[in-house]
């Protein structure tokens, strides 16, 4: 079972490779690509919420 140390240094690390989960703009073209329709922007929505609330 990984650490809340763990989480926390892959959320950094990931965050300083492809930015902030809240930086996303709601323009859902990622959505329009996805194959498999998946509801990117409220997925990002829920995680920005968690992160949030587990580490602020
Ligand atoms: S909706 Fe998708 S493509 Fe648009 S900013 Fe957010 S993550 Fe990026």
């Amino acid at each position: 079972m990984k650490s809340d140390s763990d989480i926390w240094n892959y959320f950094l690390n990931l965050i300083q490779r492809c930015g902030k989960f809240s930086d996303c703009m709601h323009c859902g073209q990622c959505e329009e690509r996805c194959p498999q329709k998946l509801p990117i922007r409220d997925h990002l929505d829920k995680v920005t919420e968690e992160v949030e609330k587990k580490f602020t």
